[in-house]
Order: structure tokens, then sequence, then C-alpha cells
């Protein structure tokens, strides 16, 4: 698959990266917001393309198109304030989602966040703000033609990746390593059992490929 992947240079988006580049199932195109940060992906062979998610979505449309799926791993981060919350990861990610439908890309794999389908896991919340985003990002999504997968992971952590999963609508509250929430987006793109699907993430015992597998 030719893949456009959104938040190219975040900290889950550089673990996709390297797993695409190695990747012979897939092409990689990274969407950066930079000169610079495009420039050091073509320095190491990488084709970017510069583009904004609180520019316009024929903007983000032209930045997709020739591509057959889009990863969404952006976010505005915790260092910014609920307005960038807002306008990117709420009104950016539906905008990615109109721009993947304009520019023919079916299939649409987003990042969202642990249990963000269910209200009562955050009623208490102190980042209430930013699980309404990511709900309502993932219900849109799911309005639309593409053909989704949503991964909720766990909080995330910078440890080495273990290869070790589990996932399903529901799981207890934990933490997984950003290398394996990388692994199971790019393993998701050609699971079929993912298709249409959205589930938590969390590190576990099964192999990615067998936890998508048993969803
Ligand atoms: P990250 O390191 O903060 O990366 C986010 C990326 O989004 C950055 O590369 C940033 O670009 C990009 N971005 C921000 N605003 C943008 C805009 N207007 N247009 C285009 N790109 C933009 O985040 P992460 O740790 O990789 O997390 C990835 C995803 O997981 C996020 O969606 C986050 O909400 C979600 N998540 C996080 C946790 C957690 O525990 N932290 C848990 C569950 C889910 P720059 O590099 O230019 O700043």
């Amino acid at each position: 698959m030719k893949v456009l992947l959104i938040g190219a240079n975040g900290q889950v988006g550089k673990r996709i990266v390297r797993l695409l580049k190695d990747s012979n199932d897939h092409t990689l195109r990274a969407m950066v917001r930079s000169e610079e940060q495009a420039e050091a992906l073509k320095n190491s062979g990488m084709e970017a393309v510069i583009s904004n998610l609180e520019g316009s979505v024929e903007e983000i449309a032209e930045a997709i198109k020739g591509s057959d799926a889009v990863i969404f791993t952006a976010g505005s981060g915790s260092k910014t304030g609920p307005d960038k919350t807002l306008l990117v990861d709420l009104d950016g990610a539906v905008k990615s989602m109109e721009a993947a439908e304009m520019a023919g890309a079916k299939r649409y794999v987003m990042v969202s966040a642990f249990q963000a389908h269910n209200r009562d896991s955050w009623k208490d919340s102190p980042i209430k703000p930013y699980m309404v985003v990511k709900h309502y990002a993932d219900r849109i999504l799911m309005t639309t033609d593409l053909n989704y997968t949503i991964v909720r992971p766990g909080g995330l952590i910078n440890e080495n990746g273990t290869g070790r999963v589990a996932a399903a609508e529901n799981l207890d509250r934990g933490t997984i390593s950003r290398e394996d929430v990388a692994r199971t987006v790019v393993a998701s793109l050609t699971e079929e059992n993912t298709y249409k699907r959205s589930f938590d993430l969390m590190s576990g015992d099964s192999t990615v490929e067998e936890a998508l597998k048993n969803l």
C-alpha cells in the first residue's frame, strides 16, 4: 500500500516511519509541518510532504493524493491549550478524513486514545476535554465511507517494544510502548479483521498478528 502518515515527526510517527521504511509491502509518504523535518526525512531516503492540519481540506488532500491509506498519529500534545486540541485533534482529524475521501485514499488508521468510545471511563478524568475530542473524531470517522481502523492505546511509554500486546473492545487500563503501537498500526493496514473495527490496545501476551486476528 502507498501510505500517507500524518504526524510523521511525532514519537509514534517516527517509529512508524522506521517500520515502513523497511517494509516490502508498503511505501511511505511522510507528512510533516516544516521544511527542516521534510529535509531530514528526504536525506534518509524517505518521501516527505509539508502540510498542516490547520490548513484547508484541499491542501491536506493534495498531500494524500496518490496514497491508498492514511495513518493519523498527530496530536497537539499536552503543552498547548484547548484551542489546539479542538483545531488539531478534532477539526484537523476530521479534515484529514474529508481529505482522504477527496483524494480517493480508502483505508484510514486512526491512533485514538484508550477507552475513547466509553464516556463512563473518563467522566472524572483531568483530560476529559481531550477525551471528548478523541471520542467525536472517532465517531465521525465511523460515519465516513472510509475503511477505518481505530486503535485506542493506553498510556504511551518509550521503553523498547516487546512485540506482545493485548487488543480488545475493552481492556483494563495500562501502558504500551510507542514501538508496539507503531507495530500494531502497521500490521492493521492489511489485517482485514481490523477493518471497520475499533479496539483498546495495551502491552500483553499475544504477538501483534495474533492479537489482531483474534479481535
Ligand atoms: P507527539 O510525539 O506529540 O506527536 C504528535 C505529532 O503531531 C507531532 O509530530 C506534531 O508535529 C504533529 N502535529 C501537531 N500539530 C499538527 C498540525 N497542526 N498539523 C500536522 N501535524 C501536527 O505524540 P505521540 O506521543 O506520538 O502520540 C501519538 C498519538 O497518540 C496522538 O494522537 C496522541 O493524542 C495519542 N495518544 C497519546 C497517549 C499518551 O499517553 N501520550 C495515549 C493515547 C493516545 P511537530 O513534530 O511538528 O510538533
